[in-house]
């Protein structure tokens, strides 16, 4: 039995270790969290895990959870980037576990964060370990698939693809950091403050494709834009009013001798039905020959992003050890057995 350490149980990671539970082949063993209240708690309590989580209480104390249960692999969900993960990758790594992460930064962080992903990969080669950073955007959608698209061209020019979702279902972080809420003036200090963030990814997406289709990029240039909404919207956490910000577009163009031949755009907002937006991913490939690919609605990102990492597991276990991107593993795909 694989044994199997989830580290971070908000959504994804609760969501993650009820897959684990139900997966052949793998034991959960270990459960790692900040949050005071969940210190102590079974994780066979949490989110209908069951008897695959008896006996394992959860602890804020990494280390010693890594000590006591010697995992196999890791799954960390914790934070979206690489200088918050850090010592708790190291700590991982240094335990001789495999790790996945979902943290955006860690999708491809070789250009974005040169000399920690250097150390990480030292540290995986020298443990014998895989690190793996994934998820649906970036890890799949804007990148992975898009590279997968080309596989069928001989000639690629030019990169046009949409990510075009709603964030209803989402919690009052996501809210915050895409400008929910806001008036236009409040958006705008935001952006300058970086309290909205829009998408955490689009350089490690752009970076992976750039490297993987051999255009050495002059720059890459990213545009936070309100998204305005002419009507009341309301979801749990948000209220927005008309000539309010309903979300966040955010652009992100990668230049090649002064053209753009990346764009990728990811307007995020809430309750996008009701201003009529279609939901949906949308991949075109200007090249030989042209590509023009649609999903919708958009492929569901949390859901997605726990099953990918899931289905990644044993890509992750397959002994290809070091720092690991998307492009150094079979295609991801489901498979009931493993
Ligand atoms: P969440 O806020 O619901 O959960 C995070 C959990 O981690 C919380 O329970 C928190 O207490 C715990 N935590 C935070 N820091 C910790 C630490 N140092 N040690 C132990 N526990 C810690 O977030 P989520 O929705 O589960 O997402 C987790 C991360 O995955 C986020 O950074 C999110 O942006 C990222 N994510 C990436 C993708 C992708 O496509 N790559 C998709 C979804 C989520």
């Amino acid at each position: 039995m694989i044994k199997t350490v989830v580290w971070g149980l908000g959504a994804m990671g609760a969501g993650m270790a009820k897959l684990v539970a139900g997966k052949p082949g793998y034991k959960l063993v270990g459960a790692i969290d900040l949050r005071q209240e969940m210190t102590g708690v079974e994780l066979s309590e949490i989110n209908d895990i069951g008897e695959p989580g008896a006996g394992i209480k959860i602890s804020r104390d990494g280390e010693k959870v890594l000590a006591e249960t010697k995992p196999d692999i890791t799954l960390l969900a914790t934070n979206s980037f690489v200088d918050a993960i850090f010592p708790d990758l190291q700590l991982v790594l240094t335990h001789g576990s495999n790790c996945i992460t979902l943290a955006e930064e860690m999708a491809y962080p070789w250009h974005s964060h040169p000399e920690q992903a250097a150390l990480l990969n030292d540290l995986a080669v020298k443990n014998e370990a895989t690190l793996l950073g994934t998820g649906v955007n970036p890890g799949f959608v804007l990148d992975t698939l898009i590279l997968l698209l080309s596989g069928v061209c001989s000639q690629v020019d030019r990169i046009h693809a949409a990510r075009i979702n709603d964030l209803s279902e989402f919690g009052p972080t996501v809210m915050r950091t895409q400008g929910v809420g806001t008036t236009l003036r409040e958006f705008q200090e935001g952006i300058t403050k970086g309290d909205i963030v829009g998408h955490v990814g689009f350089r490690q997406s752009i970076d992976m494709m750039s490297d993987a289709l051999g255009w050495a990029l002059d720059e890459i240039i990213e545009e936070r834009l309100p998204i305005v909404s002419d009507i009341r919207r309301e979801t749990a956490y948000a209220i927005v009013e008309p000539g309010d910000v309903a979300g966040c577009n955010h652009v992100a163009k990668g230049m090649l001798h002064g053209k753009e031949v990346i764009r990728l755009e990811h307007p995020q907002q809430v309750r996008a039905d009701l201003a009529k937006v279609q939901t949906g991913d949308h991949i075109k490939i200007f090249g030989k020959p042209d590509i023009n690919l649609t999903i919708s609605p958009e492929i569901p990102g949390g859901l997605a992003t726990m099953n990918l990492a899931v289905n990644m597991m044993s890509s992750a276990m397959s002994g290809k050890h070091g720092l690991r991107t998307m492009l150094d593993f079979p295609l991801p795909h489901f498979n009931r057995m493993t």
